[in-house]
């Protein structure tokens, strides 16, 4: 019987989710996916510093795990500096210990413990799906990070928005 996969555990979603080579149109581009678990694994050992092993016990997995995730990760980072590929950050199995929201407007971003409770402040607010303004300017052209990498909101620019999206990590994305 297969065991139950356990979510990794993320610090923060990524805060840029795709990258490209300049110069080469995006139709010539062959696209590498990586999963939000990845790219912490990168940000843990390689930005951060960490060694394997208290790198993992930040994710909450096995060290072998870790080292296996972050040769997959380095390895598509290769693929794409080396070869000039479109990277894509998306999806995975992964709980967030916090939110992270950005203004499209003025970049104003709101990082947030996920289990923190919510502000209350007028009764339009009330609806927990709604949009929150951003703080700084007004706008409500504001991106929630965490469900844009889960849902690959940033995939399928051919073929109309979202057609593309990946099921992992949307059961989690309920949560927000
Ligand atoms: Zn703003």
């Amino acid at each position: 019987m297969p065991r139950p996969r356990i979510p990794r555990r993320i610090d923060t979603p990524p805060r840029f989710l795709q990258f490209k080579p300049v110069g080469v149109p995006r139709r010539l581009l062959e696209t590498v996916t990586m999963t939000v678990d990845e790219i912490e694994a990168i940000r843990l050992a390689d930005r951060e510093g960490l060694d394997h092993q208290p790198a993992a016990e930040r994710m909450g997995i096995s060290r072998p795990t870790f080292t296996r995730l972050i040769e997959a990760a380095r390895s598509k980072l290769a693929m794409c500096i080396i070869d000039g590929k479109e990277l894509v950050i998306e999806g995975g199995d992964v709980d967030y210990e916090h939110s992270l929201q950005r203004c499209r407007d003025c970049g104003d971003e709101v990082r947030e413990a996920t289990d923190a409770p919510r502000e209350e402040t007028t009764a339009a607010n009330t609806d927990p799906q709604a949009e929150e303004a951003c703080r700084a300017c007004g706008s409500e052209n504001v991106d929630d990070l965490a469900e844009l990498a889960l849902r690959g909101r940033f995939r399928g620019h051919n073929r109309g928005r979202g057609q593309k999206v990946r099921q992992s990590g949307q059961r989690r994305g309920e949560k927000q």
